[in-house]
């Protein structure tokens, strides 16, 4: 199985990539989806973030109130940070259980989009590395629009992620989406081109039908080793 890895900075245009690459048939394992869910109320990861910032961070019905969380973390990095740790072993759980259940359908290739790829290290993971790129004017003024904040807060959410330029540096490739949205979808047809390319060797051992072609040619060798006997 081809896992492809897709990330960018915030406003750069991942979630645009990503709808283009559900429109073209490839399932998108989103980062951002399975975080919501490990936050739900009752999951391990809900009572381990109860337990470390209290029952003020939780709604009348007991889910987690997010804005309220996103503010106290996004103003205190050292409660950013504890938060991170105790949910990156289950958004990385939840990750691997939605490969899976994609692995088990026969998928041949699939997008990991997550936002963090390099920060969590998941890059080790996935190949090629789609990098969505903007410049820092494009980026700030899509941000402000999309979300409806002013410039400083814009720019403290980008400042506050691992810098564009240098995850453009780790890519196998990169989007560059500073102009239009036809001409991204121009230079996407060039990459779904190569994402849709022929499994390697070693991308085809690693899907179902690999595996299931050792298991075969073993049982067959076994048989054939025993009838010769
Ligand atoms: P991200 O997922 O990286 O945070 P989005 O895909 O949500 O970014 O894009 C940010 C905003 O910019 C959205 O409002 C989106 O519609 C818009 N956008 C994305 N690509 C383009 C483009 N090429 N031209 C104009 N607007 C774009």
């Amino acid at each position: 199985m081809r896992i492809v890895g897709l990330t960018g900075g915030i406003g750069s245009g991942k979630s645009t990539v990503s709808n283009l690459f559900k429109s073209h048939g490839v399932p998108v394992v989103d980062a951002d989806v399975v975080a919501r869910n490990v936050l739900k109320k009752g999951t391990g990861g809900w009572r381990k973030v109860v337990a470390a910032f209290g029952n003020e961070i939780l709604l009348p019905n007991g889910e987690v109130d997010r804005a309220k969380l996103g503010q106290i973390v996004f103003n205190d990095p050292d409660k950013r940070r504890l938060l991170n740790k105790l949910l990156a072993p289950y958004i990385s759980s939840g990750i691997l259980l939605e490969v899976f259940k994609l692995w088990i359908k026969g998928c041949k290739r699939i997008v990991l989009d997550v936002p963090l790829l390099f920060e969590a290290k998941m890059d080790k993971w996935t190949h090629p590395i789609i990098v969505v790129w903007v410049d820092a004017e494009t980026q700030l003024k899509r941000l402000m629009s999309r979300d409806g904040t002013t410039v400083e807060e814009a720019e403290s959410r980008i400042n506050a992620q691992m810098s564009l330029d240098l995850k453009k540096t780790k890519a196998d490739i990169v989007i560059d989406n500073t102009g239009s949205l036809e001409e991204l979808s121009d230079h996407f047809k060039e990459v779904i081109l190569n994402v849709k390319e022929p499994l390697t060797w070693m991308e085809f051992m690693k899907s179902r039908d690999g595996v299931l072609a050792s298991l075969i040619s073993i049982l067959l060798g076994i048989v054939v080793c025993w009838k010769a006997l």
